[in-house]
């Protein structure tokens, strides 16, 4: 038997209908906040991701990259947002007033050990809101991921933090790089790497962090702001306040994606724990890919993460289940055949087995109405249609029952 690829997993039945549930409400959520769709191609350039800047682990060791038969080097996407911002500029999106927000939804692909939540292929959806750096926009983005949470039924804590610019940021990344030099022995492989790339990156490893040797005396990112980075932030939280968004400040926060500057968040389930979504602003990232100096900030949500926490379940639309004996299948495969004509939805089970385990199954599949067909109804051209709700059960005329049902349809 060939097997599914490690790290994906096949999605049916009732599990199916949830994810059709949550794209529903996503589709409805963005509408409502005037978000445009943009998808973009699953595998992309290479260079796109390859910045040389770009030191995180995704870029640098979870890729799936490979050679086309043209020899053009490509991967396939490990987030949204830099095919996103490479499609706003190949596009021009920038110059349309139409929209700046963007969402997409789709399937993303890591080289990452597999593990509960962690997956090689897995769906995420993500916002990206491109223009000017404001505390508004910042505060909206913010506002949209609390609204969104609610509107999935997520219980959660979103946690901020400000990274302040590239300056704050270079300075503070010296800083740290003097403080864990002296601590290296004691670092992870991974921090002992990031110490020289991106140490900003040590404070937020799952093993690192959790080291009191190592946190104790952890220089201050406050301490390496000035004056107008104090004033930014302390806008976007006084307006989370105001607007009565709940979140909390963590120095610890920083992201996995080398990318972002500013203002940076997580959204934690309080439930799990888990960390179901991530983002920030990246201002530098569409000038570094060859657009015009225009700011962005944007946020992603991983879906098979959200779809653990909640259950969306989806309300039956199936009208009719019939149940009926190979014997009286074509009277009763007419009856199917005029109520699909209807619009009505329709399952059918003319079997030979059992009626008891058919009549169990049907039941199962939450029917708004069964129908039952025996020689009975054949014989005097009825049908018996049992109300699953109600458990009221009548046996009328074939040509009646469809007459009635085309009257309200209007046919
Ligand atoms: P990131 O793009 O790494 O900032 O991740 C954003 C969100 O995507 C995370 O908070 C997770 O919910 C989800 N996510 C990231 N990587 C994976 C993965 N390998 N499997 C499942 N979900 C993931």
């Amino acid at each position: 038997m060939i097997t599914k690829p490690k790290g994906t997993y096949d999605i049916f039945y009732q599990e199916a209908s949830s994810w059709k549930k949550l794209e529903q409400t996503l589709t409805s959520f963005f509408a409502k906040w005037n978000v445009s769709y943009i998808r973009t191609p699953l595998f992309e350039n290479s260079e796109l991701f390859r910045r040389k800047n770009d030191f995180s682990e995704v870029v640098q060791k979870q890729t799936y990259d490979f050679t086309d038969k043209g020899g053009r080097s490509l991967t396939l996407r490990p987030e949204g947002t830099a095919g996103v911002v490479r499609a706003i500029i190949e596009n021009k999106l920038y110059v349309d007033t139409h929209s700046n927000k963007f969402y997409y939804f789709g399937p993303n692909y890591r080289y990452e050990r597999p593990q509960k939540g962690r997956f090689r292929e897995f769906y995420q959806f993500g916002v990206e809101v491109i223009g000017d750096k404001n505390y508004l926009v910042d505060t909206e983005i913010i506002d949209m991921v609390h609204q969104l949470c609610v509107s999935l039924g997520l219980d959660v804590t979103i946690k901020l933090n400000y990274l302040g610019g590239l300056d704050t940021i270079k300075k503070y990344s010296d800083e740290l790089k003097n403080y864990f030099t002296p601590l290296a022995n004691e670092l992870c492989q991974d921090c002992q790497q990031r110490l020289h790339q991106n140490p900003l990156r040590i404070i937020d490893c799952k093993i690192d962090s959790q080291k009191e040797t190592i946190t104790k005396n952890l220089p201050q990112l406050t301490s390496f702001y000035d004056s107008n980075t104090k004033e930014y932030f302390t806008n976007i939280t006084k307006m989370l306040q105001t607007l009565n968004i709940p979140f909390i400040v963590d120095p610890l926060t920083v992201r996995g994606l080398d990318y972002y500057t500013d203002i940076v968040f997580e959204v934690i389930s309080n439930k799990t724990g888990q960390t179901l979504a991530g983002g920030g602003r990246y201002d530098n990232l569409i000038s570094e890919l060859g657009g015009p100096k225009l700011g962005a900030i944007g946020f992603a949500f991983g879906c098979e993460r959200i779809l653990s926490e909640v259950e969306f379940i989806e309300d039956s639309d199936l009208d009719y289940y019939v149940l009926a004996n190979p014997a009286e299948a074509c009277y009763s495969y007419d009856i199917v055949s005029r109520l699909r004509k209807l619009n009505k939805i329709i399952k059918f089970d003319f079997s030979n087995r059992n009626f008891n385990k058919k009549l169990k199954d049907g039941l199962e599949q939450n029917p708004h109405y069964l129908i039952f067909i025996g020689t009975d109804e054949v014989s005097k051209k009825t049908v018996t249609i049992k109300d699953t709700k109600t458990t009221t059960q009548v046996t009328i005329s074939k040509n009646e029952f469809i007459n009635k049902l085309e009257c309200e349809t209007n046919v």
